[in-house]
């Protein structure tokens, strides 16, 4: 593998050599036009750097973990859902997900939202919404608007 990997060697919002993955392997888990690519993967460090990307009218998980995210908005702009706060997000801004709290990006209208996401690379699974979890979210008329847009 080489030290440097180019960025965009190909004008798109790529790294040179490295995959473009799913975002989720499991086929049954909700998430609409999202792409996944590992950035480092080393397990001296045994973390993970993965950047993630949106497309226009897609979202990412509605989902919830024990580990916790640090996320830095990479490309876009748009709107994350942690707890029971929306933010609007952008380019640069740095997000950090706690344990344990639901959590989901939205690109804004017509944008990608891309953003890189170092986690433990030992991690547990992240947990959906059960209906009831769901009922509780939506009473919140912010977070209604936030999953329905
Ligand atoms: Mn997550």
């Amino acid at each position: 593998m080489s030290v440097v990997r180019p960025f965009a060697p190909g004008g798109d919002y790529r790294w040179k050599d490295v995959e473009l993955l799913r975002y989720k392997t499991d086929g049954s888990v909700p998430f609409k036009d999202v792409t996944r690519q590992v950035l480092f993967d080393d397990p001296s460090i045994a973390a993970q750097l993965r950047y993630f990307e949106v497309s226009p009218g897609g979202y990412s998980t509605l989902e919830r973990h024990e580990h916790a995210h640090a996320v830095l908005i990479l490309r876009g702009r748009g709107r994350v859902l942690v707890g029971s706060e929306v933010h609007a997000v952008g380019q640069n801004d740095l997000v950090s997900i706690p344990s344990l709290t639901w959590h989901q990006f939205r690109p804004a209208a017509g944008e990608s939202l891309g953003f890189l996401c170092m986690v433990n690379s030992e991690r547990d699974r992240p947990q959906l919404p059960s209906a009831e979890d769901l009922a509780g979210l939506r009473r919140d008329p912010k977070i209604a608007a936030f999953l329905d847009a």
